[in-house]
């Protein structure tokens, strides 16, 4: 099936959804129709499978199930939760955001990603794009820098049972060394360069998907990859906008010397 033919029919049904919402709501049938199952359904045809606003459609399967899969109400504050399942980031404390349901698929895909993959993400947030992580790969180690956030986050994660996601507070900069090496990295807050020692923890084969550039302005999305003799490529996917990567300049929360 071709890119063409799957946008046209995911059209079709994103239609027919939208009809469909407004008969149920007006005969009263609006809880049923707008459950959060039929939401992340909904949310899938019409954000990721549909070319809305010039955007490639989403086309790996392991991706979709997962975005259908992961309850992206339970990751966002509680008055967020009637907005979790629309077409933009939502705010998340702190300053910081969860990120649009595209990104977070297009950026997950970027990863080409295999069952057996050991994943680090840099930036937990609200630990959502680490479960649609822990979905498709065998283990995910995620690294936030803001202790509150990373601390509901594994809050979450456990509560839902997502025993492969491993989250610590730290600054992500320095990656997880005691894990390394990756399979694939994936950063989610931007930095204004590649930091080395993501590049150094990458396997050799290894894919990283990273916003680079300046803080509050249009940032990179660039795709590196590491070939089997260590040798380093680089790929521009899209222009994004990230909260900045921000830098602990001393020791991470897990190394400071107990009292
Ligand atoms: N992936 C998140 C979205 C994260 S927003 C989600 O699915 O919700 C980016 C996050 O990166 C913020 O929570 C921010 O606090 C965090 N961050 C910024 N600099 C960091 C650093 N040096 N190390 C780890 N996390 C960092």
């Amino acid at each position: 099936m071709n890119r063409y033919t799957v946008s046209r029919a995911a059209l079709r049904s994103a239609t027919h959804v939208i009809g469909l919402t407004v008969l149920f709501s007006n005969c009263g049938f609006a809880q049923e129709a707008d459950s959060y199952t039929d939401q992340r359904d909904r949310m899938v045809r019409t954000q990721l499978q549909t070319r809305v606003f010039g955007r490639s459609p989403v086309m790996d399967k392991a991706v979709l199930d997962a975005m259908r899969t992961v309850p992206r109400h339970r990751f966002v504050p509680d008055d967020m939760a009637k907005n979790a399942y629309a077409d933009s980031p939502l705010p998340i404390g702190y300053g910081q955001t969860i990120s649009q349901p595209y990104i977070v698929a297009t950026m997950t895909e970027a990863l080409q990603l295999e069952a057996d993959d050991v994943v680090l993400e840099i930036g937990t947030g609200s630990g959502y794009q680490a479960a649609v992580l822990g979905e498709i790969v065998a283990e995910v180690y995620t690294i936030e820098i803001v202790e509150p956030l990373g601390k509901r986050a594994a809050r979450v994660l456990e509560d839902l049972d997502y025993e492969n996601v491993h989250a610590r507070i730290g600054d992500g900069y320095k990656g997880w060394p005691a894990q390394a090496p990756f399979d694939a990295i994936i950063v989610t807050a931007a930095p204004d360069h590649i930091p080395q020692p993501l590049i150094d923890q990458l396997k050799a084969g290894g894919r990283m998907v990273i916003p680079v550039g300046p803080e509050g302005r249009i940032q990179e999305l660039r795709l590196i990859t590491k070939d089997s003799d260590g040798k380093i490529m680089e790929r521009m996917l899209e222009s994004v906008r990230f909260v900045p990567l921000t830098r602990d300049e001393q020791t991470t929360h897990e190394q400071r010397p107990q009292k």
